[in-house]
């Protein structure tokens, strides 16, 4: 089947004697000892979480699927699954969260070298015998920075590590991992899957079930980040139409990075759908959209930036993406003194607005800089 198919049946239990269209929500903590569906206690398994983590799993074409309360919650997982002593590298841009989390309760556990992930031969020289993971982040948040999955995990598996590839900004709609060799996807549900602003969320997806999934399914069920009931049903009524969304809002961010390339007030356009943007190519030859988040630099610093933003009558100030509604941010300010994110560099999430209401907000915004 094909994926807006999946997406729309898959993972939708209905055992209700009622016969429901749609799953209910089972929001009972615990369950009957010896029932059918073998679930004992929602800590370990729920109706709803498993069939979030089937649909999900689906998507991106992999064996097994976890979820977690949120992505930081996905993304730690990996690192409390490894032994300790492994080294991990990982990309300069990482998503700033997972990085603080990597260098934060991490530090003395695992080793972490953070190179340019675009330059394969740092990639290359990164790797000890201790490397276990090569993470990668594609296209990256917020600088949309593009790593040749291909490649990486080429020399991932030489070196007998696994690649992991967080897609939250890519989703399944546009980019498969899986099927261009990482092992382990992560994204943040919290973003485009839930794609409403409403819903925390994290979920890891393998491409087999190994040794090492079994570690992580250990970190899911005793460290116990959930996600509720509640939670995995609203994320699953919104993977109904992911597809139909993502290709809304990549339509869309091309005609904002396209009108900000050619404006007189702007320095940089960061969108891989671009000519101009230096990943173009290996995005173009992995990819199948480019995605709805534009960064762009304004002519200037933070102060010109923070105008521009002040400005905006449409675009929500505020942080996270992947929302309906668009949503723009300075990055510096929101990632703290030890940022690399250039100060005057502003992120934006193309949400689904018509896209001249939007174009008319950013005129008159850009007229009183
Ligand atoms: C938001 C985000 C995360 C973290 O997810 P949370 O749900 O906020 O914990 C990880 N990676 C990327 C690329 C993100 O945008």
């Amino acid at each position: 089947m094909k994926f807006e198919t999946l997406a729309i049946h898959k993972g939708n239990r209905i055992t209700d004697a009622h016969q429901p269209v749609v799953q209910p929500i089972t929001l009972s903590t615990t369950f009957t000892h010896g029932n059918d569906g073998g679930s004992l206690y929602t800590r370990a398994s729920n109706p709803n979480r498993n069939s979030l983590e089937e649909l999900v799993a689906a998507l991106e074409q992999g064996e097994c699927a976890a979820a977690f309360s949120s992505g930081n919650a996905a993304g730690t997982a990996v690192f409390q699954a490894l032994e300790a002593g492994s080294h991990i590298i990982a990309p300069h841009d990482m998503y700033h969260g997972l990085h603080q989390s990597m260098v934060t309760l991490f530090k003395g556990i695992h080793e972490v070298t953070f190179v340019d992930m675009s330059d394969l031969e740092a990639v290359q020289k990164a790797v000890r015998p201790s490397t276990r993971i090569i993470w990668i982040e594609t296209p990256s948040n917020p600088l949309l920075k593009v790593t040749d999955i291909r490649k990486v995990a080429e020399i991932a598996h030489q070196a007998n590590a696994l690649l992991v590839c967080d897609n939250t900004f890519a989703t399944p709609v546009f980019q498969n991992p899986l099927l261009l060799g990482a092992d382990m996807v992560m994204h943040s549900s919290t973003k485009y899957f839930g794609g409403h602003s409403d819903i925390l969320g994290g979920i890891l997806v393998s491409k087999l079930k190994n040794e090492f999934w079994e570690k992580i399914l250990t970190v899911q069920k005793v460290g116990g980040a959930v996600p509720a009931a509640m939670d995995c049903y609203l994320l699953c009524r919104s993977l109904r139409t992911l597809a139909y969304r993502m290709k809304g809002h990549a339509a869309h961010a091309m005609i904002l990075a396209e009108y900000l390339y050619s404006h007189p007030k702007v320095d940089r356009v960061h969108y891989p759908g671009l000519k101009s943007h230096p990943g173009h190519e290996i995005a173009a030859s992995q990819m199948t959209g480019f995605g709805g988040v534009v960064s762009f630099e304004v002519n200037g610093g933070a102060k010109e930036a923070d105008l521009l933003i002040s400005m905006l009558k449409l675009f929500v100030n505020a942080t996270s993406l992947g929302g309906v509604e668009s949503i723009i941010e300075r990055r510096a300010a929101v990632e703290g003194p030890d940022t690399t994110t250039p100060p005057n560099l502003i992120r934006v999430s193309v949400g689904l607005e018509h896209t001249d209401d939007l174009l008319e907000d950013l005129d008159q915004a850009f007229a009183q800089l």
